[in-house]
């Protein structure tokens, strides 16, 4: 559908123009299309579960802002929210009551957090997560998964060489070594891995961060049994087991990985939906560790823009939302919906393919499944991947431009979009054939 009439090519148009200001012309790496090919798609607008680029195309949109419009764009309630609150200021740098409610609402669904402290981003949460961590149990050291994605502070940017147990290496450079070295990484899904690495540095070992479902290589579950299994091993060691919800916090289920899955970190991290599209993130848990924050504690942490009345106004609305009854009853009917038309469309497939989903987030691989952890998750073909996005992108259905992206149903998705969808799958996946 197009809105209104543009010159072809304005997306392109505008992306040669944000090359000259800002590099590779965007503000977050994946949003440039290398994975795909082609110039990114400038947005104008979003309204439900719809985009619009800058020549009035309209798209169903799985994007979702990578995560955090669950309840779709532009939701009249959460509108309302921000104007209200930007009407009578938009930042004080002094506590409101705002802050207050958002964090008595997030400690509902997450009992866990039994205290919390509002930063704005994921990758605040997470570093200040592990500052945390170190600082309550005196250790340096922690272990991440190959392929999990906590931000893009020095220590998370690590992944494991080959050898299981040696320490990391930088996966950017800017990292410091010694840094990195800190950076110890296991295998998603294996616990073995992960008894290894305590084996030798357990007594060294602060923390485990983990997502639990791993959705920055797509969409992998946890197998039966590995958040207990990590739960087992940190109590065992000493060490802090850190649940990084960033993704999953009020998408997989109301009270995120940990309800669905009956596993509770000693910290958990929050960000995207709890912030409704704008800057939020959270960090929280049990009160004895949180009391090492300062003011109360020695632990630094601080933020100009932290518990942003904006932010928070959005994140209350939003909530309140997702709070209505039936809500992730119906949100995982219509994922279950769109599981099964694609499960179709992909089945005429010449190239195998693999659909991973976990609530109202589910990722198409080009592999043979299931994919478990960061190497079965690398087998995709990014190849096909390309293909299938561009075909899908031109039937008018916007996916995240990456090979090992989730995509994020909402509760503004009708029948109708997600049959549109289906559709174009089918489409997309003859002319793969072809
Ligand atoms: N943790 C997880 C699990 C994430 O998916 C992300 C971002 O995608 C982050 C942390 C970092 O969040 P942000 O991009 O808000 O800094």
């Amino acid at each position: 559908m197009v809105e209104q009439c543009a010159p072809r090519g304005a997306s392109s148009v505008l992306f040669e123009r944000a090359r000259r200001v800002i590099p590779g012309g965007v503000n977050s790496p994946v949003r440039a299309y290398q994975s795909v090919g082609g110039d990114p798609l400038f947005i104008q607008r979003g309204e439900g579960a719809y985009v619009f680029d800058v020549e009035g195309r309209r798209y169903v949109d799985y994007v979702a802002s990578w995560g955090p419009m669950i309840v779709g764009h532009c939701h009249p309630k959460v509108v309302e929210a921000i104007t209200r609150a930007a009407q009578q200021g938009t930042s004080f740098g002094a506590p409101t009551v705002s802050e207050i409610e958002l964090a008595e609402k997030i400690r509902q669904a997450f009992p866990m957090m039994e205290q919390l402290r509002m930063v704005s981003s994921g990758t605040e949460a997470t570093m200040s997560a592990i500052r945390l961590a170190r600082a309550a149990t005196g250790r340096q050291r922690i272990i991440k998964f190959e392929g999990c994605y906590h931000g893009h502070s020095d220590g998370l940017l690590v992944q494991a060489g080959s050898g299981l147990v040696k320490t990391g290496v930088p996966t950017s450079p800017g990292v410091p070594g010694a840094v990195a070295e800190l950076t110890l990484t296991a295998r998603y899904n294996d616990l073995d891995s992960v008894r290894q690495l305590m084996a030798q540095w357990g007594a060294e070992v602060a923390c485990i961060i983990v997502e639990p479902v791993a959705g920055n290589m797509g969409c992998v579950p946890p197998v039966d049994g590995f958040l207990q299994g990590l739960r087992q091993v940190c109590d065992d060691h000493g060490s802090l087991l850190i649940m990084d919800e960033v993704m999953t916090g009020f998408r997989v289920a109301h009270g995120g990985a940990q309800q669905r899955y009956g596993v509770t970190g000693d910290l958990v991290t929050l960000g995207k939906i709890i912030g409704g599209g704008l800057p939020v993130g959270a960090f929280g848990g049990r009160a004895d560790l949180m009391a090492l924050l300062a003011p109360n504690g020695q632990v630094y942490q601080a933020g100009t823009l932290s518990g942003n009345p904006l932010a928070m106004s959005a994140g209350i609305a939003t909530l309140n939302l997702i709070a209505e009854e039936g809500f992730y009853r119906r949100l995982e009917e219509s994922a279950a919906y769109l599981e099964a038309g694609l499960r179709s469309a992909v089945a005429q497939c010449s190239v195998p393919t693999c659909l991973q989903r976990v609530g109202a987030m589910f990722c198409l691989y080009f592999c043979e499944g299931p994919v478990t952890d960061f190497t079965t998750a690398r087998q995709s073909s990014s190849a096909d991947f390309a293909r299938y996005f561009h075909a899908m992108l031109t039937q008018g259905i916007y996916l995240g431009p990456a090979p090992l992206e989730s995509s994020f149903l909402g509760a503004a998705h009708s029948r109708e979009d997600l049959d549109r969808t289906i559709d174009a799958a089918h489409r997309a996946c003859a002319a793969l054939n072809g």
